[in-house]
């Protein structure tokens, strides 16, 4: 989804939790143009200083309001307000659209190019998941090295780690040496 792979920019040291390696991906115009065309959204010119800055406000607005769902903490209006503010900068229009060997579809067509429309995108994603999903599925990775956000979808809401190959190995591998290191 839009929102969570937008708060995902802030990479982090998942292996090692060294700080010194992480990585703001905003900050890179290459990856950041990359990941527009990976989300179908309208190509922006390069952001100026005072857009990227903006791009990680809006990304900070996300990341402490999904460390407050995940503490069962509902969004309270101030966010609701945030969001509406931010999608009034991104004007759509309702189409119905054909895409090759897919039934005809009803969508919102982004009106401008701009960091604003791009920003009224990922707000509009988010609002999406906030209304409308289920709020106790949203999620951090249990490895407090990783903090990846993701949308647990399994069955039985037992998604704990981002990857259960990657971040659920690295714990299960760190609570045998605990035991190992407890046991003498
Ligand atoms: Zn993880």
């Amino acid at each position: 989804m839009l929102w969570d792979d937008y708060i995902n920019s802030y990479w982090r040291d998942w292996r090692t939790g060294d700080r010194s390696g992480d990585r703001d991906r905003l900050d890179d115009p290459q990856w950041l143009a990359e990941w527009l065309e990976r989300h179908q959204l309208p190509a922006a010119a390069p952001a100026k200083p005072e857009e990227l800055q903006q791009l990680k406000e809006l990304r900070s607005l996300l990341w402490e309001e999904v460390q407050q769902l995940a503490q069962g903490i509902a969004p309270d209006q101030a966010l609701l307000d945030q969001l509406n503010s931010y999608m009034t900068a991104g004007p759509v229009i309702r189409q119905i659209v054909r895409k090759p060997d897919q039934p005809p579809e009803l969508a919102l067509l982004p009106q401008q190019s701009g960091w604003g429309q791009i920003m009224a995108e990922i707000a509009a994603s988010f609002a999406g998941a906030v209304l409308e999903k289920e709020l106790s599925r949203i999620r951090i990775c249990n490895n407090p090295d990783c903090l990846w956000v993701y949308y647990d979808d399994t069955r039985n809401r037992s998604k704990r780690y981002c990857d259960d190959k990657l971040c659920g190995n690295l714990m299960k591998v760190r609570r045998f040496r605990a035991r190992r290191k407890a046991g003498g």
